[in-house]
């Protein structure tokens, strides 16, 4: 545990107060002429200290801030310039060593480097002394060299200051990083530290297809500054927004998490509706409002759906927002981006009103808030275990929703899929990167659910349910593999399932 604790203890508890009595005032949208209140410094909050992270909880899922002493810590502070060009920021990152073996080195992320953007670091020191750092894969990884071995169980502060250039070009990466039609998208844009696992630091150079990151659960206590006028969503839950003059200051507690995401626009506007103890906020431009409001109806029958079948999401707060992409829509901790394009009621996509794709795009990325974030997974090496449950998961919610022939209709889309490599038998289980062309689409969204369906099938559908839900509870704030997920399936089953697997999975 860092030195810093004992020095800030006293100073973070009022803090902590602070936050937890701002958190309960964060309901209704502020305006920009409220006084002036000074933002808490969230570097003086206690490091291991989770009160803050409280109210980003629904009730039952609150005992998990006992339950994750070793997990990362980041303290962000971030400031968007009023052009959007740029972000300048500063980050302290507390790493646990959870590993059975001592670490030499720990690895950041610098995903902007490969997503058409640039993210430079600079003044980085571990426990406040200077680090060699050297940049690797395509500048989208650094290693860190510790000053000296750290053992298990051993802690280290990281402290660096970070600036991200912001590209305003769409066409890298999906779109899904950058400023484009008045929207500022932030995908994986901060330091981030990988999962190091049997394999290692996994700082490999990013793959073509499919999602880049491999994260953790942690913790994240993030400061915003910005343009007042901007309304900025972002992953976990806003404690508090003071205004200065024209520029605002947000503090959010998001966490645990595999990430922070961060959308930003002076255009948004927001419909909100509760489910159970979750609010959840659909975020749109005001023209857009009807499909806003498909895009919020989706997402709470998603929730019911899923809440009863994979057990509670863990959140207050949901996010969906209208952001510009070249996807349909991506998934984050706690918000999920939908295509813009698909907020027009006129637009058509393959041949068909984009209404029928935002509300089957909708169900999929809530579906990742368990098969993904919840339940973590190693997104660039077993892309089918998140996504191809997504797929499966979205006909469950056609199912609850609409019933049995509204899910076999939605379920034929997946065969569709298949059929744009001519239902070549692709193993679902490849890294997305050994996909070519449209295999990768083809196969882990399309084959994937099919083959979800034919475990189902062959463990018999109450032991498949009970099954989908012990892996979603078990796993929850951990990572699945798809050896796990055979294991548990077969132990549920108390069957054999390595034919089926020789079969759809593995080459
Ligand atoms: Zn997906």
């Amino acid at each position: 545990m860092s030195i810093r604790k004992s020095l800030t203890i006293l100073r973070s508890f009022a803090l902590l107060v602070m936050l937890s009595l701002a958190a309960c005032q964060t309901a209704a949208p502020t305006s920009t002429s409220e006084p002036y209140q000074e933002g808490p410094d969230i570097f003086d909050s206690a490091w291991g200290e989770r009160e803050v992270f409280r109210a980003n909880l629904v009730p039952s899922e609150q005992g998990v801030l006992d339950e994750l002493p070793g997990a990362t810590e980041y303290r962000i502070e971030l400031t968007i310039a009023e052009d959007f060009d740029r972000i300048h920021g500063h980050e302290a990152v507390l790493f646990t060593n959870q590993e059975d073996t001592p670490l030499d080195a720990v690895y950041f992320r610098l995903y902007p480097n490969v997503t058409g953007g640039r993210l430079t670091i600079s003044n980085m020191t571990v426990d406040g002394e200077e680090v060699e750092t050297k940049l690797e894969a395509y500048d989208s990884s650094l290693r860190v060299q510790l000053p000296e071995r750290l053992e298990p169980n051993a802690s280290i502060v990281v402290d660096l200051d970070f600036e991200v250039e912001i590209p305003r070009v769409m066409g890298d990466y999906y779109g899904l990083f950058g400023y484009f039609e008045d929207v500022m998208v932030l995908d994986t844009f901060y330091p981030m530290i990988p999962v190091y696992d049997d394999e290692g630091w996994n700082a490999a150079v990013p793959q073509i297809n499919g999602d880049l990151t491999y994260n953790d659960a942690a913790f994240y206590l993030v400061q915003v500054h910005s343009p007042a006028e901007v309304v900025v969503v972002a992953s976990g839950i806003r404690l508090q927004r003071t205004v200065a003059g024209d520029i605002q200051t947000l503090t959010f507690a998001n966490g645990p998490a595999r990430d922070f995401y961060l959308a930003a626009s002076e255009r948004f506007t927001v419909i909100s509706e509760k489910v159970g103890d979750t609010t959840i906020n659909s975020y749109a431009f005001p023209e857009w409002k009807e499909n806003s409001r498909v895009v919020l109806q989706s997402s709470a029958n998603a929730l019911r759906s899923f809440n009863s079948r994979f057990g509670t999401y863990p959140y207050s707060e949901m996010d969906l927002m209208s952001t510009p992409m070249l996807a349909l829509g991506i998934e984050y901790p706690g918000a999920m981006g939908i295509a813009l394009r698909m907020y027009d009621p006129e637009e058509i996509i393959g041949g068909l009103p984009s209404q029928v794709y935002v509300e089957s795009t909708v169900a999929h990325e809530v579906a990742h808030q368990w098969f993904y974030n919840m339940v973590g997974n190693d997104q660039p090496d077993e892309p089918w275990l998140d996504e191809a449950l997504a797929q499966y998961a979205t006909g469950l919610y056609y199912q609850d929703t609409y019933g049995s022939s509204a899910a076999e209709s939605y379920r034929a889309s997946w065969q569709s899929r298949w059929d744009r490599v001519d239902g070549a038998d692709i193993p679902i289980g490849l890294p997305a990167g050994e996909y070519e062309g449209s295999e990768y689409g083809a196969i882990v969204y399309g084959r994937g659910p099919i083959f979800i369906s034919e475990l189902a099938d062959t463990m018999g559908i109450d032991a498949f349910d009970d099954f989908i839900k012990t892996y979603a509870q078990e796993f929850k704030w951990d990572i699945g593999t798809g050896e796990t997920f055979k294991r548990l399936a077969e132990e549920k089953c108390d069957c054999d399932l390595s034919l089926l697997f020789e079969a759809w999975v593995y080459p």
